[in-house]
This record gives C-alpha cells, sequence and structure tokens, in this order.
C-alpha cells in the first residue's frame, strides 16, 4: 500500500464536517511531522475548538513553496451513501469516503512526500498549510494568512490541491453571499394597507438583484474562460411570515454574487443597497417610520486570475506536463493567497464531479499520479 494511501485511510476517519472540530485531525498531523522532525504552529480559532496548521521543510531563511489544502469536508446528512463515509473502502480501482476527493486526497499525497522533502535537501523551503472552515465560507484560512504576512518571506506562490484531476488551473470567479434582513410592521391582514408587508418589500428587492444580474451579461462584460462566461446573481434562501392573516413584519433573503475577475461583486451589494435606501425603504417608512432594512455580510472570496506566463503558472506546468490551462467553477482559498502577493495554482487529485456528493471518491490512478507530481515538485527543489 503507498503512503499516501495509508495516510488517506487516517485521514478520513477523522469526522472534520465544518461543524465539528477539525482537532484531532490536526494533531494527527501534528505528531505525524514531529516524528519526522518537523515542528509545526497551530493557529487556533477563538474558542480553540479549531486550528490551521502552517509548517516549514527546508530552509526557513527565503521565500518558498506553499501546498494548502483544507482539513473539512462537506456533511453527509441525508446523502445515500452506500459506504461508511468516514472509512475509506476500495473498491474497482477507487478509494471511497467523504474528503477522498475535496480534499484530504491531495493532503495525504503531501504529508506522505515529507520524508523526501527531509532528504532532499532543498534549495528553498516548502510549507504545509492546512487550514479549516473552507467550505464554509473560507473562513479559517484568514488567521493563517494573518500570520504569514507576518513573516520576513512572504511564499513565493501556492499551490492549491483542490481536485482538478491534477490539470493546471489558474482562475475561479469571485463569490460573495449576503444577508438582508426586511423589517417592516405586522397587523391584521384585514387591514393589510396599515402593515408593511416585509415579503412583498423583500421581492422588489430580489426582482431587484434579478435585474442587475441580467445586466451582468452583455458580450463586452464577457470571459470565455470561465462557466457561465459572466458574474451571475442568485437568491438561495428567503424566510418570513407566521400565518396568512398577518401581514409579516420580517423577511430575510441570502443571497451570492459570483464574479468575474474583472468584477467586484461588492459593487451589485452596493446597487441593491443604493435601491434599496431610495426607492424601498421611504415607502415601507411612509407607513410605518420603524422600517428598515438591512444588508450582512455572511462570507466573500476573491476571484482568482493567474498569469498564464507567470512563474507560478509555469511550475504548475511542468509538474502536470500540460500547459492547457483552464479555470473551474467551484471556489477556492487561491484569491485570498493571492490578494496577499502569493502567486497561486489550483491542481489535485480527483474530480469535484465526486467533490460533495455521496460516495466521494479519489481513484488510485489519481492519488499516484499526485504522489508522481509532487516528486517532480521535490526533484525541482533539489540543490
Ligand atoms: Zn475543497
Amino acid at each position: 500500500m503507498s503512503r499516501s494511501r495509508e495516510l488517506l485511510s487516517h485521514l478520513i476517519a477523522f469526522d472534520t464536517t465544518s461543524r465539528e472540530s477539525n482537532l484531532d485531525l490536526i494533531r494527527f498531523v501534528h505528531d505525524y511531522l514531529a516524528e519526522a522532525g518537523v515542528s509545526c504552529e497551530l493557529i487556533y480559532n477563538e474558542t480553540r475548538s479549531k486550528a490551521n496548521l502552517f509548517a516549514t521543510l527546508g530552509p526557513d531563511d527565503r521565500p518558498g513553496i506553499v501546498l494548502s489544502g483544507h482539513t473539512d469536508v462537506v456533511p453527509v446528512d441525508g446523502q445515500p451513501w452506500t459506504v461508511e463515509p468516514f472509512a475509506l473502502t476500495e473498491r474497482d480501482g477507487r478509494l471511497y469516503g467523504r474528503g477522498s476527493a475535496d480534499m484530504k486526497g491531495f493532503i495525504a499525497c503531501v504529508l506522505a512526500l515529507v520524508p523526501q522533502l527531509i532528504e532532499a535537501p532543498l534549495r528553498m523551503p516548502v510549507h504545509i498549510a492546512l487550514s479549516y472552515d473552507e467550505e464554509v465560507g473560507c473562513l479559517g484560512v484568514h488567521s493563517l494568512l494573518a500570520e504569514l504576512q507576518k513573516r520576513t518571506h512572504t511564499p513565493l506562490l501556492c499551490i492549491i490541491g483542490e481536485p482538478t484531476e491534477l490539470k493546471p488551473v489558474l482562475g475561479h470567479k469571485g463569490k460573495l453571499a449576503m444577508r438582508c434582513d426586511v423589517h417592516g410592521a405586522a397587523c391584521h391582514s384585514a387591514y393589510a394597507p396599515q402593515g408593511v408587508n416585509a415579503i412583498e418589500y423583500a421581492t422588489q428587492l430580489i426582482s431587484e438583484l434579478c435585474r442587475i444580474g441580467a445586466d451582468l451579461r452583455t458580450p463586452e462584460q464577457q470571459d470565455a474562460r470561465f462557466t457561465p462566461p459572466f458574474s451571475t446573481v442568485q437568491t438561495g434562501v428567503i424566510l418570513g411570515g407566521q400565518a396568512l392573516n398577518i401581514v409579516p413584519a420580517d423577511c430575510r433573503f441570502d443571497f451570492e454574487v459570483r464574479a468575474l475577475p474583472t468584477h467586484d461583486p461588492r459593487e451589485v451589494a452596493a446597487q441593491l443597497a443604493r435601491f434599496a435606501e431610495h426607492a424601498v425603504l421611504p415607502r415601507m417608512q411612509a407607513v410605518n417610520a420603524s422600517s428598515s432594512i438591512r444588508f450582512t455580510e455572511l462570507s466573500s472570496y476573491p476571484a482568482l486570475a493567474t498569469d498564464a506566463r507567470s512563474e507560478a503558472a509555469q511550475l504548475i506546468s511542468q509538474l502536470c506536463g500540460s500547459n492547457d490551462f483552464s479555470t473551474v467553477a467551484f471556489g477556492t482559498e487561491g484569491g485570498l493567497f493571492d490578494a496577499i502577493g502569493i502567486a497561486t495554482v489550483v491542481c489535485g487529485p480527483g474530480s469535484m464531479e465526486q467533490g460533495h456528493k455521496p460516495d466521494e471518491f479519489v481513484s488510485i490512478e489519481q492519488l499516484a499520479a499526485c504522489d508522481a507530481m509532487l516528486e517532480r515538485l521535490v526533484l525541482h527543489l533539489r540543490l
């Protein structure tokens, strides 16, 4: 059995669904690294229930390369799994388990590489960066990035091992997730005009969002590297009302903007806020002065658009043996690394076709190919 596969079976066995602590997994990695003589830094959340991990192998007095992965996984609740999700099952050349593709497979390959990284010796450092709470909006990695920024030598580049079937990926859209709370005034529905119907005003805001979204599709705003080739806006959750005979005082809806790298998703939120302030709120307050519309940002991450001529792109194409660069539809922490000046690419084993689904798997072939890719990285970095 390959080392990466053995490590993957350990990693999958930790239930690191984002709502759970990831500390058992982090301790496992900490101890694994300590046994190899590698120290690491743990960056905890406020309640110390979760942690990021950062380790450096090789000389620490110069910029290096970050191998990055998130430790959390999405829930399995309600999904029809035919295998145990938190145990590795091998079937027909595939390794099944929650996180096998997204993205414990990559982390296993990185950890399996540790003995070679120690032996090399390396002419520049390799950093292992593991985060928490990626799946709930790239929340955990921020404190890790803050630590990185304090270092004398900012890493040169970063490889995010999200599943791309080991194809080199240079970009994805950015995302902004927002919540809108519309507060009106309740009354008996027989006297409806005396109340401020929060649901009805919320639908005006949602309609405006649809209109803004439609405006983003003009050919001159499109970028064919992405699917779909324009920024998108959508409302995904709405809550409001108690009974049909009560004018609802409250309505809440959540919406998101998935934006091309050239587009700031906050412009959409600002446009909606202006519409709310000028076109909706005055009419609500004319009936009841305490009416309000409040916007809250739930999460966001920037787009990634790494230049194909950059050193990061050249290195990943060399490691993958392909310069057929592409983009992915899903988001990663890559835009956040890029935003602090670390050129970032996305490349990892498995496919997002399997990510987040029941019976998630990574093929043994992909895992071995990732081992081989990372071994080429060691060759490249050897003194
Ligand atoms: Zn992921």
